[in-house]
């Protein structure tokens, strides 16, 4: 029987198309194929600027940076998330903190952001950057998230990286409540330039330094140097930067990806309402809907996670988890909370502090979700999921 993944990339004939001519078109980095793919990415997440990267982690990365993280500074994250969403303030180095989740939504909790605050207003300790994440494609609650930041005086970092394309109020995730996002294009996510990933922001002036962060420091822009006179060949290295650039070939395999886009979405969509109505007689509970209707807040359906909870003739998760592998499913677990990863634990935090998201890391089960998924596969899914819940 063939292993079914819990997700993977869908690549046709354009996107080999794509690659092809880039690969013949002269420039394999640094050429045309880059600005089209963050023009082409910016556009249709309704914001500026776009800057391409080598990796969503780099974005983090750089994004932190530009947007003032440094030693003596604290960067608050979700626990549920990728060790990413942390280690970015890390590298920087800031001290880092979580907020717990919201049990419906999975994802950072208003309520609890501005419980957070209020102790660290008393304690003096406020965060310079707070980082949510809208986990698996489903916005956080931004509005009152940015005036908790007006407020509190510290900025947003959306981690995008399940987001690309979806919807809050209506609008594109990128940058509209957030001073900077970030989105990932690595193979089990939206849309895939093998690794990949974007930072995007309103902010010219910190698009313009994410471009100096992503490229050495160095600037070859004659309005940008310091000292322009000296001769034709001179760049400026003007701060300590890095190589996160992304490479055309990534950049044109992108820009061949986003064309279907919507098309990602709509198999998405079709594909969870699927597992809601086959799994609503199954115990378990199933991913919180997206609020508002239609296309208001439109989750881009990244991961469908379900939770074992405990019951009367239910199998453990950990049960039900291994005989799904042993059926040939891909299920995985997203996420245990990134405080209590044993480096996490090394830097103090440890069981307790996180009710929330510790209580439904131990029931979450991914399981297959990707466009390519057919019918008749979901369909095996579902049944073995069915077997695996019994005692
Ligand atoms: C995938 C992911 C990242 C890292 O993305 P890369 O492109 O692999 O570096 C960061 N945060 C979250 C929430 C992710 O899912």
């Amino acid at each position: 029987m063939d292993f079914i993944p819990y997700a993977t990339q869908s690549i046709n004939e354009d996107d080999l198309a794509a690659v092809r001519d880039v690969l013949t078109s002269g420039w394999l980095t640094q050429g045309p194929a880059v600005p089209r793919f963050e023009q082409a990415f910016a556009g249709l997440h309704g914001v500026p600027h776009a800057v391409a990267v080598s990796n969503a982690t780099a974005g983090l990365h750089i994004a932190c940076l530009a947007l003032g993280a440094g030693p003596g500074q604290t960067v608050w994250t979700s626990p549920n998330s990728f060790v990413a969403s942390a280690n970015c303030a890390l590298y920087c180095g800031a001290h880092v903190d979580f907020v717990d989740i919201d049990p419906v939504t999975r994802n950072m909790g208003v309520a609890e952001l501005d419980a957070k605050l209020q102790q660290a207003e008393r304690d003096g300790v406020l965060p310079a950057i707070v980082i949510p994440v809208h986990f698996g494609g489903l916005a956080c609650n931004l509005a009152p998230m940015r005036e908790l930041a007006d407020r509190y005086g510290f900025k947003i970092l959306e981690d995008a990286s399940h987001a690309v394309g979806a919807r809050y109020n209506g609008q594109p995730i990128g940058s509209r409540y957030a001073d900077a996002s970030v989105f990932s294009f690595h193979p089990v996510k939206i849309v895939t330039t093998g690794e990949g990933g974007i930072v995007t922001t309103q902010d010219a002036a910190l698009a313009r330094r994410l471009q100096l962060l992503r490229s050495h420091g160095i600037t070859r822009e004659t309005g940008d140097m310091q000292h322009p006179d000296t001769g034709a060949w001179h760049y400026e290295q003007q701060c300590l930067g890095f190589n996160y650039r992304m490479t055309d070939i990534q950049a044109a395999l992108g820009h061949s990806q986003l064309q279907r886009l919507d098309s990602f979405h709509t198999a998405r969509e079709r594909l969870a309402e699927r597992y809601d109505r086959l799994l609503a007689s199954l115990p378990l509970r199933r991913p919180a809907r997206a609020p508002g209707p239609g296309a208001t807040a439109r989750s881009s359906w990244h991961l469908y996670v379900v939770e074992v909870v405990p019951g009367d003739g239910v199998a453990d998760r950990a049960t039900v988890f291994t005989r799904l592998r042993e059926a040939g499913i891909g299920v995985n677990v997203h996420y245990e909370p990134i405080p209590l990863q044993p480096y996490y634990r090394g830097l103090g935090f440890h069981s307790g502090q996180f009710p929330a998201a510790e209580a439904y890391a131990a029931q979450a089960l991914s399981i297959p979700l990707y466009p390519t998924l057919t019918d008749a596969q979901q369909d095996r899914v579902v049944a073995a999921l069915a077997e695996a819940l019994q005692a």
